[in-house]
């Protein structure tokens, strides 16, 4: 893509109501833009980011058995009755219509309808289990947001339902998704700095996990085994002191957001819809559920949190907007942008003419792509290549641009 062509700019002052450095990063390179309080747009260098994360928990969804599928952000308030949680859901969206007596919600989760949903289809142990995904953006009246896409009223989450004929298949996919998760955040380049941390399960099950990344921004705080690579939260440490992995009480604690989290619902939600089954022995049984979520919003915002630099933004390769940013200087790349283009490098061409050497020294720190391509009258017939992560540049032929990057 050419920057030229580029709606959007980079800014040198972020709004100053903005405050998490995610977000202020975020819209100074052009990533998003903020529309109000918790409420982000993605734009053209941001949503390529979006897609690159969305197409890997794409990948390890299906790699677990996942079924992709939209469900309505617009639910009826009968369901949120027949669960309780009209009333008890703190941050319910909840409105009436204009004209009728109908209430609604918007959706913060999705177990009001995917319960009554798989009841139309499941009857017999036959049809379980069933592993039902979507990816699609919640919305939750949240009191604060003031963490800039870690946490929004409305966000993009993927989540994950299954549905199991006994506890122990239950707990066995649990397991896989687990693994899965691990994948997710590995390939979207935190996988270092995430662990996996022990939650209160409530009543339904002695543990559920979530997913914490290690970083400042972080509402939370956990307490972490180096050795183990495996944390508790702040419940789980007031119950037992020490780690569950290898008991040792040599914790550190250090402030997280959670990136996502896999939970057992068991029969909580099957119970209040009659979602149940015909078991082999011809006995009635409720069907137990499990429901893991991502959010991606959050996800990419934790992505920026831990890496990045005092100039910009520092994308690992995975989810990167582009490959390379190619930047010419009184010369025409247009040359090797075409050749780039034509072996499938994802580039960032900044053919600006108006933009001064240093803006576009600039803009490449901030928008961060991984590799910085310069060509100038004073690299002759040669690049000058530098990544984004390092400080040492060296100079290289077309050909061997074209392998590097
Ligand atoms: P938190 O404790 O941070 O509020 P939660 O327990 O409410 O999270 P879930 O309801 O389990 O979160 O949602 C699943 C995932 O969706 C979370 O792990 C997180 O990645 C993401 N998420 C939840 N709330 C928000 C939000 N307000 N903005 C962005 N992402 C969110
Ligand atoms: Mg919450």
């Amino acid at each position: 893509m050419r920057q030229s062509e580029l709606f959007t700019k980079t800014k040198r002052e972020a709004p100053k109501d903005e405050e998490a450095i995610n977000s202020r990063l975020l819209i100074r390179a052009g990533f998003i833009d903020k529309a109000m309080a918790g409420v982000y747009s993605f734009l053209p260098l941001g949503f390529r980011v979006l897609k690159k994360i969305e197409k890997i928990i794409r990948e390890e969804m299906e790699a677990v058995g996942g079924q992709e599928i939209l469900m309505p952000t617009l639910q009826p308030k009968g369901n949120w009755e027949t669960t309780g949680r009209w009333e008890n859901y703190d941050s319910l969206f909840r409105f009436k219509s204009h004209y009728s007596k109908n209430e609604y919600v918007l959706g913060p989760t999705h177990e009001e309808i995917i319960s009554p949903l798989l009841k139309k289809f499941v009857s017999s142990y036959k049809d379980l289990p069933r592993y039902v995904f979507q990816i699609q953006n919640k919305f939750r009246d949240e009191t604060r947001v003031k963490s800039g896409l870690l946490r929004g009223r409305e966000f993009i989450m993927k989540d994950l339902y299954s549905f199991h004929a006994t506890e122990g298949d239950l707990h066995d996919y649990y397991e896989k998704v687990k693994k899965s998760y691990y994948k997710i955040f590995e390939r979207s380049g935190i996988g270092q700095s995430t662990f996996l941390t022990f939650a209160s399960g409530g009543t339904f099950s002695k543990y559920s996990h979530e997913f914490q990344t290690l970083t400042q921004a972080g509402e939370d705080e956990i307490y972490f085994c180096e050795k183990c690579r495996i944390a508790v939260n702040k419940e789980i440490i007031k119950e037992n002191n020490f780690c569950p992995e290898c008991r040792s009480k040599k914790l550190k604690k250090e402030k997280a957001v959670e990136v996502g989290n896999i939970f057992k619902l068991k029969t909580k939600y099957s119970e209040p819809f009659n979602l149940m089954f015909k078991n082999d022995q011809g006995e009635v049984k409720d069907v137990y559920m499990g429901c893991y979520g991502i959010g991606l919003g959050r996800l990419l915002g934790t992505i920026v949190e831990v890496f990045h630099d005092e100039k910009g933004i520092i994308w690992p390769e995975p989810v990167a907007p582009f490959r390379v940013h190619l930047l010419e200087f009184q010369t025409d790349a247009k040359k090797i942008y075409n050749s780039l283009q034509k072996f499938g490098v994802e580039v960032l061409y900044d053919d600006r003419k108006d933009a001064t050497a240093g803006q576009k020294f600039a803009d490449a720190d901030i928008i961060g792509i991984p590799w910085r391509a310069i060509v100038s009258k004073k690299t002759g017939d040669k690049i000058e290549l530098k990544k984004r992560s390092e400080s040492k540049v060296k100079l290289v032929s077309e050909k061997e641009l074209v392998k590097i990057a």
